[in-house]
C-alpha cells in the first residue's frame, strides 16, 4: 500500500502530477482544494465558510479540513493507496494524518516535493487565472497564498525531512520530465 503526499507551493503542478501518479500506480487521488471547490459550487454551509478563507488566499481551519478528509479516507481505503494533494498544509494537519494512518495500520511512503521558485508559480497562477474562474487566482490572493505557504506550510516539509520522507523534485521543468523524476523516486 503506497500512501504518497505531493507537496509544493500553489501553482507547482501538484494536481497535474497527481493525475499521472494516480493512473500509473492505481491510487485514490484526494485533493482537499478540489473537495472544497466542489462544496463551494454546491453552495453547502461548509462551502460558504471555506470560500471566505480561500478567496482571500488564507487556509481553511485545520478542524474543518481534517474532519472532511477523514470521511474521504474511508472511501479511499478500497484503492491500493492514496495520493494526497494539497494536504497536509500545516504541521497540525501532518500530525493528524499520521494518527489517521496509524489507526489504519498504515503510514506515509513518500513525500514528493515539487520545488518551484515564487516568481515562476506567480506567473503560472496569473496565467491560470485568465481561465480557471477560481476566486484565488488573482494577484492579491496569490501573494497571500505564497506568504501562507512560506510561513505555515514550509514547516511541514521540515517535519517530513526530519523523518527522512521528503524527496525534492525540480518542479520548474517540463511536465514529462517532472513525472520521470517522480517515477525514479517511486521505484
Ligand atoms: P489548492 O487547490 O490545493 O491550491 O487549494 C486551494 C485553497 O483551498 C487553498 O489556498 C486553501 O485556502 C484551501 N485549502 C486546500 N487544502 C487545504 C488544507 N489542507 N488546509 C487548509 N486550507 C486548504
Amino acid at each position: 500500500m503506497a500512501n504518497i503526499v505531493i507537496f509544493g507551493p500553489p501553482g507547482s503542478g501538484k494536481g497535474t502530477q497527481s493525475q499521472r501518479i494516480k493512473e500509473k500506480y492505481n491510487l485514490a487521488h484526494i485533493s482537499t482544494g478540489e473537495m472544497l471547490r466542489d462544496r463551494i459550487e454546491r453552495g453547502t454551509e461548509l462551502g460558504k465558510l471555506a470560500d471566505s478563507y480561500i478567496s482571500k488566499g488564507n487556509l481553511v481551519p485545520d478542524e474543518v479540513i481534517v474532519s472532511m478528509l477523514e470521511k474521504e479516507m474511508e472511501k479511499a481505503e478500497a484503492a491500493g493507496g492514496i495520493i494526497l494533494d494539497g494536504f497536509p498544509r500545516t504541521v497540525r494537519q501532518a500530525e493528524a494524518l499520521d494518527k489517521m494512518l496509524k489507526r489504519r495500520g498504515s503510514e506515509i511512503s513518500h513525500v514528493i516535493g515539487l520545488e518551484v521558485p515564487d516568481e515562476m508559480v506567480t506567473e503560472r497562477l496569473l496565467k491560470r487565472g485568465e481561465e480557471s474562474g477560481r476566486s484565488d487566482d488573482n494577484a492579491e490572493a496569490i501573494k497571500q497564498r505564497l506568504e501562507v505557504y512560506h510561513n505555515t506550510t514550509v514547516p511541514v516539509k521540515e517535519y517530513y525531512s526530519r523523518q527522512g520522507l521528503y524527496r525534492p523534485v525540480d518542479g520548474s521543468k517540463e511536465i514529462e520530465e517532472i513525472f520521470r523524476q517522480i517515477n525514479d523516486l517511486m521505484s
